[in-house]
């Protein structure tokens, strides 16, 4: 699925890019270093982002990094925070990674999947792009500052968070509660946009993520009468349940677009060949018919469907016990996904309107939706980003975008602290594909070049004029 939905966006892109241009950045460190971090097998649950820690702190601590590690009360757990001191006329910069991974089937990968095999110009293994290669260009990037000694405005502030695969209690929700005053800056990088390539192994574009959608759970709970299966009455709480869920099921969400959204569609517009160009240009144009029959058409490629509305996906079913008892209820979890600005209990009213039945409940936690506003394009951060994407990818599409998934940006948005979302190389739609799936690969070209990219935007927005 992941494969066609972005050889589409691929495809509509037209000729862009350049061939790697990496001068200066010795792109040997961040492959080895991205080795070590996939060795330290931190797949969650458990996580045991310690390890990370280890591989990390020495580093840091031999470039003169003031390096912390915070114990969490799981002692397999800590999360580390290495700041290099600025002169303090700006307030830090800070580059957030995540240290955990998702599992592996094994037995579907070529290699050993904690082993960091080097092969055919890729690093293979867990994390290789979610997020330990991010991790690598992220950690290598700020290690370089201090190698070249470069003077520096702001403290650069790393870490190596833990919990943000699982949602285990020691997540940056966690680190941000406990200890602000560590991730305190005036803005920060994270994981989020792509620099997605095409077939041709140009660089297409480079999403800057400003938001993430929200994920929310909803119940939906059908409630009957419980007796003896023998005599079915028409108060059935599975048959009430699936009705419920066949007509949300034909429910499509109405188009939503933010401004970070438009800009992403308009940059896609411009270089994607007809008739795509034209089908974008009517998502963001002011006429409803046509953006209707555009809908359609780009909204079959679910990143796309995903991107420009709300989305409602079941993904949990309860009900029943045994053969011979009707259950007195059943219920589904639902799983919602909403573009920053939606109303929450607006859009569960349409959800109930949509199943018009008064013995099934739909409930969700509105404490678990938290508004937070996208983060402004215009910081010194964000320019400093898309400048050096200019600079390493001269002729892609450089675009601000509304991330399909969550991340742990809320930590540092919902404090009004401005955040950026990037998966820091080139990428591939296989080697997308591979994330969180099977044989999970970053090419060495793009660990390095995202390390030129991501030194370059540092010292850009740290360094001393
Ligand atoms: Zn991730």
């Amino acid at each position: 699925m992941l494969l066609r939905r972005f050889l589409t966006i691929a495809t509509v892109l037209a000729i862009a890019g350049t061939p790697a241009r990496a001068q200066g950045v010795n792109g040997d460190s961040t492959v080895a270093l991205l080795v070590d971090l996939i060795r330290a097998n931190t797949s969650n649950p458990p996580g045991n982002e310690r390890l990370v820690a280890e591989v990390l702190a020495p580093r840091f601590r031999a470039l003169g990094f003031d390096v912390k590690i915070i114990q969490t009360p799981d002692t397999a757990k800590a999360i580390v925070v290495a700041r290099l001191k600025g002169d303090g006329s700006k307030r830090p910069v800070l580059l957030a990674a995540h240290a955990d991974v998702v599992g592996v089937e094994r037995e579907k990968w070529s290699v050993d999947p904690f082993a960091g095999v080097v092969k055919d110009g890729h690093v293979y293994g867990r994390g290789a792009v979610d997020f330990k290669g991010g991790m690598a260009v992220f950690a290598r990037a700020v290690m370089m500052l201090a190698e070249q000694k470069v003077p520096l405005a702001r403290d650069v502030i790393f870490v190596a968070e833990a919990d943000e695969e699982s949602g285990g209690p020691y997540s940056t929700a966690w680190l941000a509660r406990e200890h602000w005053a560590d991730l305190d800056a005036e803005f920060a990088l994270n994981e989020g946009g792509w620099i997605m390539k095409g077939d041709d192994g140009r660089v297409r574009y480079v999403s800057i993520s400003t938001a993430d959608k929200s994920s929310v759970p909803l119940t939906v709970t059908a409630l009957g009468t419980s007796t003896h299966s023998s005599m079915p009455r028409p108060d059935n709480a599975i048959f009430a349940l699936s009705r419920a869920l066949a007509k949300l099921s034909a429910y499509e969400a109405p188009l939503e677009l933010t401004p970070a959204q438009r800009q992403f569609l308009t940059a896609l517009s411009r270089t994607s060949a007809p008739p795509m160009s034209e089908y974008f240009r009517d998502l963001v144009g002011s006429d409803p018919k046509r953006a209707r029959r555009a809908d359609s058409i780009i909204s079959r490629d679910p990143l796309m469907h995903s991107l420009i509305r709300n989305t409602i996906a079941p993904v949990i079913i309860q009900g029943g016990f045994r053969n011979n008892v009707i259950p007195g209820s059943a219920s589904a979890t639902i799983n919602l996904r909403l573009i920053p600005g939606s109303d929450l209990n607006a859009f569960v009213a349409t959800l109930r309107r949509v199943v018009g039945d008064s013995t099934v409940e739909l409930k969700t936690s509105s404490a678990v939706y938290t508004q937070t506003a996208p983060s402004s394009e215009n910081t010194d951060l964000y320019r400093a980003l898309a400048r050096a994407a200019h600079t390493e990818f001269p002729v892609a599409e450089v675009t601000p975008y509304l991330f399909q998934a969550g991340t742990d940006a809320g930590a540092w948005r919902s404090r009004g602290v401005p955040v950026y979302g990037i998966y820091p190389y080139p990428i591939d739609p296989d080697e997308l594909t591979r994330m969180h799936g099977n044989d999970e690969k970053v090419s060495i070209a793009s660990l390095k070049q995202g390390t030129e990219m991501i030194y370059r935007t540092l010292v850009d927005v740290a360094g001393r004029r």
